[in-house]
């Protein structure tokens, strides 16, 4: 039997846009083509979720009425995701569900949604909506692409890591210069578009972390990304 992995997807309907979804497609896919296996398994609002199965995590983004919807709902499940997240579970959070992974959001109408805290940092609504392609760098996995609509500005603390330094758009906050955070295998992102399949490094730095976990893999079959590279080459030359 193939070997499988299960990724946890952080409620779909709620948070789900500018092609998140793409982003599950790209790990399955990506898993398939090498001979193994996912499962997919969607946790809900208000029902009960085996944690102890999952291997990787993944949340999207959304509207401010969805961070309320899904926002006490994540809290609930708090204490297990930091706890997963130090015991280096990989995951990727993107926009909406990367502001909730960090202490908390307050929206442009002054709600206060308290967040999970895995990523030290804090997200406010802002005047300037952030919106446009983004080319950010990141010391490992080189020039990630993707495409940012977000008024939320995030504050990292000081010792959080980025995930990249930007070189077109804005990423956390207009001034920063700096896009994402990551806490150990944990990535939080404003990239959408989705990030995964224009930037294959990425998805398989998270699915390595989740196969070596799992099953002691150590290293990858590689797989021909012209495809994926070609489309990355694109979009890193798009105006911003
Ligand atoms: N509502 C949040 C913001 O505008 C998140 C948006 C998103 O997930 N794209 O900052």
């Amino acid at each position: 039997m193939s070997q499988t992995i299960v990724i946890a997807h952080l409620y779909p309907r709620e948070m789900n846009i500018y092609g998140d979804m793409g982003n599950i497609i790209s790990l399955v896919k990506r898993l398939e083509w090498r001979g193994l296996r996912a499962e997919v398994r969607q946790v809900e609002i208000g029902e009960a979720f085996d944690w102890e199965a999952v291997d990787l995590v993944f949340g999207g983004g959304g509207q401010d009425s969805g961070q309320l919807a899904v926002g006490a709902d994540l809290v609930r499940h708090g204490d297990k995701l930091r706890e997963m997240a130090k015991a280096g579970v990989p995951m990727l959070v993107i926009c909406g569900l990367y502001q909730l992974f960090g202490r908390e959001f307050v929206t442009g109408g002054g709600d206060v949604i308290p967040g999970i805290g895995v990523f030290n940092a804090n997200t406010r609504a802002g005047s300037v909506r952030m919106i446009g392609n983004v080319v950010a760098k990141n010391d490992e996995l080189g020039a990630l692409v993707g495409f940012e609509n977000h008024s939320g500005a995030t504050k990292l603390d000081k010792g959080q890591l980025p995930l990249a330094k930007v070189s077109k758009g804005c990423g956390n906050n207009p001034k920063s210069g700096y896009e994402g955070a990551v806490s150990g295998e944990a990535i939080g992102t404003y990239l959408h578009g989705p990030v995964l399949p224009k930037n294959p490094q990425l998805a398989d730095k998270l699915l390595l972390a989740a196969l070596k976990r799992r099953h002691g893999v150590q290293e990858l079959q590689p797989l021909d990304s012209s495809f994926e590279l070609a489309a990355a080459k694109v979009a890193a030359t798009r105006p911003r």
